[in-house]
């Protein structure tokens, strides 16, 4: 089967290479993949700075955004049958406490695997075999839509994080920012929309395509060249109470901490892996997460749970709004032309390569 795989560390290494179709255990599924999407993860991966090989292996299979049907299972699988349309989740448990209690999204430890970044084969392959604890069976309804679930996912844990969070009081949101307009951005605008907050999304453009998303979601947009970041409650005449951050730069991350208003949350999501430097005010920082009873959180990667609402979601967003989520994918490309798909991703929303 044809596969497209880096040499993990090594720059611009993506390329075609031909395997055995794996054969599966009486727990695991096979599954024949249709779609996958890639993003900034991959494009990184690509370019050698980061990404792990299986252990004993030279080459690591990329991917980790994926739509199958599954065509073969082994005789002890329950989940799912020949037919059914699957998203695999990422990642892969180590022995820590949150592990093993199906948190591995939370792992303590880190020494967690993930398909296609860390240590395991990804999807950018004809086939892939799985378990079945780890495969989320989607509506066929969804059809090619359930190629966002896995970046849908991440959305929906950074929100459950927030609103998890704002238990700690009576919190009535009605204003949340995101920052940040890629696949990811739309997706949390889309959840906060579905939540009936008034959304404001920030990036440093004023891009004709978004802008007919954002005005059929009824999301107000600003571009950051134009009006800075803490500006915008003033500009709005009131606050911003909840902030999901997903633009990938860490400056903005700092900025948006110190724009949330009072009792208000900041989820940042960006991975960051530079060595950027910004001076500021710290008493000023300080001050106003005390004053203001802020609360600043991390979130990465994503719960089962939060796939399973992702699907709910999709449904329910594509009912709402028809026809809107297959105007993100603006991408598409066959796994021989990898190299143009990755160069793609910064002109599109959301990439996908079409087995
Ligand atoms: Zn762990």
């Amino acid at each position: 089967m044809k596969a497209v795989a880096v040499i993990p560390k090594k720059k611009n290494s993506a390329h075609i290479v031909h395997t055995d179709i794996p054969g599966i255990s009486d727990n695991e599924v096979l599954v024949k993949v249709k779609l996958v999407g890639i993003d900034g993860t991959d494009k990184e991966i690509n370019e050698g700075l980061y990404g792990k090989a299986p252990e004993g292996e030279n080459l690591l299979i990329i991917g980790h955004e994926s739509l199958g049907e599954v065509v073969k299972t082994g005789k002890d699988v329950k989940a799912v049958k020949p037919g059914d349309m699957v998203v695999a989740t990422v990642r892969r448990p180590d022995d820590c406490v949150n592990c093993r209690a199906g948190e591995y999204d939370m792992c303590l430890k880190g020494e967690y695997t993930e398909r296609g970044i860390k240590g395991r084969h990804g999807y950018l392959s004809e086939y892939y075999v799985e378990d079945e604890r780890f495969l989320v069976k989607v509506p066929k309804e969804l059809d090619e839509l359930a190629v966002l679930l896995e970046p849908m996912s991440i959305a929906e844990k950074a929100i459950r994080m927030a609103y998890i969070t704002q238990k700690r009081m009576k919190w009535e949101a009605k204003t949340a920012m995101v920052t940040g307009t890629g696949s990811l951005g739309l997706l949390t605008a889309i959840l906060l929309r579905l939540r009936g907050l008034d959304v404001i999304s920030v990036d440093r453009s004023d891009n004709e395509y978004k802008n007919t998303i954002f005005s059929e979601l009824g999301v107000t947009h600003f571009n950051t060249k134009k009006i800075n970041l803490h500006d915008i409650p003033r500009a709005i005449g009131r606050q911003i109470d909840l902030i999901i951050e997903e633009t990938g730069n860490s400056s903005v991350a700092l900025h948006a901490i110190m724009t949330v208003g009072t009792n208000g949350v900041v989820v940042l999501t960006s991975i960051t892996g530079g060595e950027k430097h910004i001076e500021i005010c710290s008493d000023c920082f300080n001050q106003g997460l005390v004053l203001g009873n802020k609360v600043v959180l991390g979130s990465v990667n994503a719960h089962r749970k939060d796939f399973e609402q992702g699907i709910n979601d999709l449904l329910a967003a594509e009912q709402q709004w028809h026809g809107l989520l297959a105007k993100l994918i603006t991408g598409r490309y066959y796994p021989e032309k990898i190299h143009e798909a990755l160069l793609a991703l910064k002109d599109n929303i959301k990439v996908v390569i079409e087995f």
